[in-house]
């Protein structure tokens, strides 16, 4: 099955609410996995069933990241804010980075992750 995660910082995570909650049904044919927050949040918001991770400062990203490292993921979207640097920075990087690693897909803002969401669904 195809298996796609969902992360979204604090000032983004309403976006990503209104993203799932456009994209429930085609979120619906993926395992989802998520980190903490994100996930507690999506899941309350909506009715998709959701794997969570750690919250992201507590290393949920590196979660995510160990899952791409080992070819389990085939897409993430990862709403990130660009405008406040995140205290886990380090852990955001190296989740970006083995994505290129594996050449997995990622988008970071809700225009791509349509593309994501949507080209994932033709697989
Ligand atoms: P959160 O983590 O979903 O637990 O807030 C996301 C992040 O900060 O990377």
């Amino acid at each position: 099955m195809t298996r796609v995660a969902l992360i979204a910082h604090d000032e983004k995570k309403s976006d990503l609410i209104e993203f799932a909650q456009a994209h429930e049904s085609q979120l619906r044919e993926y395992d989802l996995i998520a980190t903490g927050t994100t996930g507690k949040r999506l899941m309350e918001a909506t009715g998709l069933e959701i794997e969570r991770k750690e919250s992201g400062p507590l290393g949920g990203d590196l979660m995510i990241g160990s899952e791409v490292a080992q070819n389990l993921l085939d897409g993430i979207v990862f709403l990130r804010d660009p405008l406040r640097a995140q205290p886990h920075e380090p852990d955001i990087s190296a989740l970006l980075r083995i994505c290129d690693v594996h050449d997995t897909a990622l988008a970071t803002n809700l225009a791509s992750a349509e593309f994501l969401i949507e080209g994932l669904a033709d697989r």
